[in-house]
């Protein structure tokens, strides 16, 4: 699938069965947003730069201390 948010299956990638989990995942990568699902979508936006930041500061930090 495309997207878990694609709940009709309309928009699909292929069949795992003819695929590797890696090829599914590369031509997943460059697909872009498919507006008919997206456009409403409320993962679209969702991390501000707050979040970011602070996820950053972590990952820095956790490596700094080892
Ligand atoms: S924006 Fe929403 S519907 Fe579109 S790919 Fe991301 S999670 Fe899926």
């Amino acid at each position: 699938m495309y997207c878990y948010n694609d709940i009709t299956h309309k928009h699909t990638l292929g069949s795992i069965s003819e695929m590797s989990i890696r090829k599914a995942i590369e031509s997943r990568e460059k697909t872009g947003p498919i507006p008919e699902i997206c456009d409403t979508c409320n993962m679209r936006e969702r991390y501000k730069a707050g979040e970011f930041l602070k996820v950053m500061a972590k990952h820095i930090k956790n490596k700094m201390l080892g």
